[in-house]
């Protein structure tokens, strides 16, 4: 049963019945993106603490009543979400908080976050009987649908921008999509992936577009709030390129709080590179966002123009949360940092939120005695080349006893 109750444009906020729009709201064009809304009465009935105690489904699929699906093949999708919550122990005293979590989404069958998206948008895909689907993205997004596609037997079509990370070109070609690699940056690639969708008819698993997306990006946070017990930190720390993730994690938590499920909704601490921020210049300037340069190494938070900017506003605003940018030398500090303290390897973005909360610390914004939980959006191993700038590699050593002991010795490993 669908405990769907309609579609909101976010920017004008008109009202549809299932059946009733397409994609985005008919008044407001392209821009007018849908949330999705549930009967959430008819929800606090089925979804309860019992419920979840009770569900074996360890995966993002346990929250399917609330993700506006039907259940029909869910068991046929790759397993995607569930992945592990941890006490980052190390971390939490580097960074002088008061306890930290992370969640490390990188686990997911692609490696990101993104999966979660992409594995709701495959399966409305087939529940449409669509052949194709495509999507453009910065990297993840785009390996995570041609892995979900491949897997439920549907052919994708993916533009990204040239400089996708060498680990995500191969991931795309590797399962069996097409890949267009585009000679320009995000905003080319989406504007040549929106012309071929439009002309060719396929699936849209473009994520600020398609409003389902933040309905598998939402499962996040309900997982958060499942693994800490109902009562999840203070500060939820993510990283920001479009902001669906963002929108999603706050709409995870806000529908749990409706449904009685959490007693409040975690202030959302919106991270971008300096490089690249266009949020938080709005944020500082109380201007409307404008179009940013896409100069940061953390290539899925290179977003120029954010696809999906009011769902990412209003879940800063809602949350009492804030903004912060940090330095690209910082998210490469992080990510090293990470693998040192908790041994979990992230890509840049995956763990520009990490730097993200020393700064908010040091700012004042995260005070000492707040508890803090962050997601790590996408595995390390992507990105090797960016990877490489947080270690220093050793030269080849000559296999004999005494430059090993000499070797140690330097290395302060004896
Ligand atoms: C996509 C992505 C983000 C940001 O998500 P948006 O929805 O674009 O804001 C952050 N980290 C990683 C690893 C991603 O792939
Ligand atoms: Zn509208």
């Amino acid at each position: 049963m669908s405990y769907i109750k309609g579609y909101r444009c976010t920017i004008c906020g008109a009202e549809f019945k299932e059946g009733e729009v397409g994609l985005t709201c008919p008044h407001c064009g392209e821009k007018g993106i849908l949330d999705v809304i549930y009967d959430y009465d008819e929800l606090k009935k089925v979804l309860t603490k019992e419920y979840f105690s009770n569900n074996r489904n360890y995966s993002m699929w346990r929250y399917a009543p609330i993700m506006g699906i039907k259940e029909d093949h869910i068991d046929e999708m790759l397993r995607v979400g569930w992945t592990p919550l941890y006490h980052a122990r190390n971390l939490e005293k580097e960074l002088g908080v008061a306890k930290l979590y992370v969640k490390d989404d990188g686990l997911n069958p692609s490696g990101s976050s993104k999966d979660r998206a992409s594995g709701v948008a495959v399966l409305k895909a087939v529940e449409a009987g669509a052949k194709v689907i495509a999507c453009s993205s910065t990297g993840n997004a785009a390996s995570s649908c041609a892995c979900q596609a491949a897997h439920m037997g549907l052919k994708a079509v993916i533009f990204v921008p040239k400089r996708a990370p060498i680990g995500k070109a191969t991931q795309i070609c590797l399962y069996g999509a097409t890949l267009v690699k585009v000679d320009g940056d995000y905003k080319a690639a989406f504007q040549l992936s929106k012309a071929a969708i439009d002309k060719y008819g396929w699936y849209n698993r473009n994520a600020a577009i398609n409003p389902f997306m933040v309905e598998g990006k939402k499962t996040v946070s309900m997982e958060i709030a499942e693994q800490l017990n109902w009562e999840p930190t203070d500060w939820v720390a993510v990283s920001v390129g479009d902001g669906c993730t963002v929108g999603g994690v706050y709409k995870g938590f806000m529908e749990f709080h409706k449904l009685g499920l959490i007693k409040r909704i975690p202030k959302i601490l919106g991270v971008q590179s300096t490089g690249c921020c266009p949020f938080v210049i709005s944020s500082e300037t109380g201007e409307p966002l404008k179009e940013a340069d896409e100069n940061t190494l953390a290539d899925s938070i290179a977003v120029g123009i954010p696809r999906n900017p009011i769902k990412a506003l209003n879940a800063i605003k809602f949350s009492n949360g804030a903004w912060v940018s940090v330095p690209d030398s910082d998210i490469i500090k992080a990510m090293g940092l990470l693998g040192r303290t908790e041994g979990i390897f992230g890509e840049p973005a995956g763990v520009a939120a990490i730097a993200g909360i020393k700064k908010a610390v040091e700012l004042g914004i995260i005070k000492p005695n707040e508890t803090v939980t962050t997601i790590v959006t996408g595995n390390g191993l992507k990105d090797p080349v960016n990877g490489q700038k947080a270690v220093s590699m050793p030269d080849p050593l000559e296999p004999n006893m005494d430059k090993l002991d000499e070797y140690l010795r330097q290395k302060g490993a004896i």
